[in-house]
């Protein structure tokens, strides 16, 4: 293995609006990156924009100024959410993803999550933001979107369940609330879903959440 120089610095991680921004932002963004001489950037996996190595007593005053341009953290709310360009920029697409994800992004609940909750929308049945490995994971198909619950793609990775299809926007979001609430409720500490639902079991997560 190649030997590195290890060298501690610090990062931030703003999170773009879905990986998506006004070329007018990014531009002001960059200009930002500039004014601190920020060493290295990065698109991560996640569709947030790291800022690599930076000098930790500059960090607040970088994250001040992003402000406006980066998605604040919705309180008691998703972690993020990863969306595809769906039926606006996608050939493929045949749902509003984005715009789905923004309403999933405003999601708030009484109490914050237990553990990180990852979100991929996917505008068609060809799930390039790997729906089935996050914990909440949406596709579209020609009769509404369908609800993954429970996936992961870390370490120890999961294929999510499905909890319902055909799903209007409304709805979905109705539902998506529910297993949160659900997970919220009978979770362990710090348990994500993937082990939260390979405890509970999708049968007990749809008799909870699709019985009216
Ligand atoms: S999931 Fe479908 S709509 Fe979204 S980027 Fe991939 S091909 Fe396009």
């Amino acid at each position: 293995m190649e030997n590195t120089t290890i060298k501690k610095t610090f990062s931030v991680v703003p999170s773009l609006n879905m990986g998506l921004f006004a070329p007018r932002d990014f531009q002001i963004i960059l200009n930002i990156i500039n004014k601190y001489n920020v060493p290295k950037t990065k698109i991560t996996g996640a569709q947030r924009l790291a800022l690599l190595g930076m000098d930790k007593d500059e960090i607040p005053k970088l994250q001040k100024e992003l402000q406006g341009y980066v998605r604040p953290q919705v309180q008691n709310g998703v972690h993020y959410v990863q969306s595809c360009p769906g039926i606006k920029w996608c050939k493929y697409g045949i749902a509003d993803s984005m715009a789905l994800g923004e309403k999933i992004e405003k999601i708030s609940l009484d109490e914050p999550l237990k553990a990180k909750v990852k979100v991929g929308i996917a505008g068609c049945r060809m799930c390039c933001t790997e729906p089935y490995v996050r914990d909440i994971g949406v596709f579209a198909s020609k009769s509404g979107w369908s609800l993954i619950f429970g996936g992961n793609g870390g370490g120890n990775p999961r294929l999510g369940n499905i909890v319902a299809k055909n799903l209007s926007d409304d709805s979905i979001i109705t539902l998506i609330k529910k297993c949160l609430t659900v997970y919220q409720a009978k979770a362990h500490p710090a348990s994500r879903t993937a082990r939260f639902m390979e405890r509970f079991g999708i049968e007990a997560l749809q008799q909870l959440v699709l019985n009216p």
